[in-house]
């Protein structure tokens, strides 16, 4: 439901839950984060409102300069703690908006190759799907490239890399989501309005569009793989 990823060179935990609580307006069943902090994804998620996962995280911090978060609003699966985003395998951690329509096939074709599902998400999948080749000697870019085209359905996704600290990967198909440019950190957004208090300088991408985020900027690609410019709009929450 609500989707944001922050790459910076300080903390983000409290940013990222500062994010979520801006999109709360959106509606909600469960929230969750996952940092990446000294070669280790650290995931907390929280069924309810968003204090619960504030009170998890007062008890289990999350430390980190790169991370990602999310508000669930339940279409597949229970809203229970481990239905909650992010999704995640020992290499990658992933939070989805939207819905995966063809998960059936892709999860019974996981499960047949021995990998063990957590959760009874459409979402988990695709965190999978990019595992899977990540765990074979993709780059994190080569193997979302080759599972985009291969999901049905809509969604936007922020992904996360363990062995990757300097870098995510957003993309949208029916499902919206930004870039926030900052000033050596740089931002993903399911809106504007998620960031406003972190950046007024904002890229919207387009349908099918994919996009690697740095601390130092974005690399945005068209569904064909074609690397594009998308405008920068400065007025932020206004859009
Ligand atoms: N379909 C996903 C789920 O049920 C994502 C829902 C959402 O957009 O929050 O977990």
């Amino acid at each position: 439901c609500g989707i944001i990823g922050i790459v910076s060179k300080s903390a983000v935990a409290n940013r990222l839950v500062d994010g979520l609580k801006r999109m709360e307006y959106r509606g909600y069943d469960s929230a969750g984060i996952c940092t990446i902090d000294g070669g280790t994804l650290v995931r907390r998620r929280a069924q309810g409102k968003l204090i619960n996962l504030v009170d998890e995280l007062n008890g289990n911090p999350a430390s980190g300069d790169i991370g990602i978060a999310h508000t669930r609003w339940a279409t597949h699966g229970a809203p229970t703690t481990h239905n909650a985003h992010p999704h995640a395998t020992d290499h990658v951690a992933l939070v989805h908006n939207g819905i995966i329509e063809n998960f059936k096939p892709l999860r019974n074709e996981l499960i047949g190759k021995g990998r063990t599902l957590e959760s009874e998400t459409d979402s988990e999948v695709v965190a999978h799907l990019i595992s899977e080749r990540i765990e074979a000697g993709s780059s994190p870019e080569d193997a979302v490239k080759a599972v985009l085209p291969t999901l049905r359905g809509a969604f936007a996704l922020a992904i996360a890399f363990r062995e990757y600290p300097d870098m995510l990967i957003g993309a949208r198909l029916g499902s919206p989501l930004v870039v926030g440019y900052g000033d050596g950190e740089m931002f993903l957004g399911s809106d504007a309005l998620a960031l406003a208090p972190l950046t007024q300088k904002i890229a919207y991408l387009e349908e099918g569009d994919w996009v690697v985020i740095t601390r130092d900027g974005a690399a945005i690609f068209d569904e064909e793989n074609n690397q594009v410019e998308r405008e920068i709009s400065t007025s932020g929450a206004s859009a």
